[in-house]
């Protein structure tokens, strides 16, 4: 499909570089002209309308009362945080989640008003930040809860807080035994809420549930307790993607889905939801072709050497955008039809074999990851190749590749 058929805004952009000559200049290049340059022949696509038939499809799979919060981190895995958070918004999530400081502050000057949760544990000098913007912290011991107690009231504010509980990841929290303390010193402070208690799950998505119903168990334990002392708990919250699909029981009051509404499985063997695909998809074309004679070899190392005759296409999208640096292996969709990658993956290029498909031209659009025709190429297929999962895949699409969103409502 041509992507100009597809997005007007890219249809405008393509304009404005035919109409007007490239008045490049300076520092302001980059910046004042990205969206009149003419796009580079490597990118990847985001489908919105995707992205919300995820979110409605996960919406009717949950119980009504189940909130939702948005795991938009790290630019909402590659996917862009502002979109993805502004449909998730849209589609009823509740919350949002990030990881960092900066990501927060960069979604509250795109004017995103939504409750934030930051995960993870904060150090003292970031509280005055989230308190002066909003963004809701977890606290894990004794020391964070004083610190962000004496800036709420320095600041004359009353804050919520969630209190994160360890109960088996060994990352942040309180462990489960020691968590009802902290708890109560939450609620003896003056200038903190207690909203939230959370944990994390090691493993949810795996078959073997064990070691999550074990944290789950330790969860209920503080649960329990903080309820036979009448302490009341607004969001309880323990589900990743994993969680949500295969442990109902864990659902509580809010989950926490990055993956998911993504359309990627945080593993091969959790709950499938039918119409649930993939958001992103990652394209190049055909920049040069070559024809080689038995025994050329091709690109760094001479890592392939054609056995007779071969055709050859070469993508101008490398390791530097975050392929993978392999050699020999992995595929590009053209035509509908695998083209095998051959000899090493370079920082701006790859090289496959079209052979097999002579109707393959210069320019023509070839797919990295993501579907083409019948065919498609998987998060999945490219954390095999590189000894990793789906998470790392979809994260490692660098920034230099063009984000084009397909199907984005008008402003607003
Ligand atoms: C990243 C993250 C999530 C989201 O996990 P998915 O498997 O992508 O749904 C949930 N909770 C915490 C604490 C996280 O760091």
């Amino acid at each position: 499909m041509n992507i100009l058929e597809v997005s007007s805004r890219e249809a405008s952009f393509q304009e404005a570089a035919v109409s007007r000559p490239p008045e490049v200049s300076g520092a302001v290049a980059g910046r004042r002209y990205a969206s009149e340059l003419p796009r580079r022949p490597a990118w990847v696509e985001i489908d919105l309308r995707q992205l919300e038939r995820n979110f409605r499809i996960i919406s009717r799979d949950k119980p009504g009362d189940l909130r939702i919060l948005s795991v938009v981190k790290d630019e909402a895995y590659g996917h862009g945080a502002e979109c993805v958070a502004k449909t998730a918004l849209q589609c009823g999530a509740q919350l949002l989640g990030l990881s960092t400081l900066e990501e927060a502050l960069a979604l509250r000057e795109k004017g995103i008003t939504a409750r934030i949760l930051l995960l993870g544990d904060r150090q003292e000098s970031e509280f005055p930040w989230c308190i002066a913007r909003n963004l809701t912290c977890c606290v894990s011991d004794a020391q964070g809860v004083e610190q962000l107690g004496r800036c709420a009231a320095r600041a004359g504010r009353r804050v919520p807080v969630h209190v994160k509980i360890n109960t088996g990841m060994n990352r942040y929290g309180v462990r489960w035994s020691e968590a009802l303390p902290l708890v109560e010193q939450v609620c003896e402070t003056k200038s903190l809420v207690l909203e939230g208690v959370l944990s994390h799950f090691a493993q949810s998505d795996e078959v073997d549930k064990a070691s999550a119903l074990l944290q789950l168990a330790r969860f209920n334990e503080v649960l329990h307790g903080l309820a036979a002392r009448g302490v009341p708990v607004k969001a309880r919250h323990i589900c990743n993607s994993g969680g949500f699909l295969d442990l109902p029981r864990a659902h509580f009051d809010v989950v926490r889905l990055g993956i998911l509404p993504l359309g990627v499985y945080p593993s091969a063997v959790c709950r499938r939801l039918p119409g649930l695909a993939p958001v992103m998809t990652v394209k190049a074309r055909v920049a040069a072709i070559q024809c080689l004679q038995a025994g050329d070899s091709v690109g760094y190392g001479m890592h392939y050497t054609a056995p007779g005759p071969r055709r050859i296409a070469v993508l101008p999208l490398g390791y530097g955008d975050g392929f993978p640096r392999v050699r020999n292996q992995g595929w590009a969709l053209l035509h509908g039809r695998r083209a095998p990658l051959v000899g090493g993956v370079a920082m701006d290029a790859l090289t496959v074999d079209i052979s097999a498909i002579p109707e393959a031209r210069l320019w023509d659009e070839a797919v990295l990851m993501g579907r083409q025709g019948s065919e498609e190429i998987s998060a999945r297929d490219i954390a095999k190749l590189k000894n990793s999962v789906c998470y790392d895949v979809l994260t490692s699409w660098r920034a230099r590749l063009p984000r084009v969103y397909l199907n984005e409502k008008s402003a607003g």
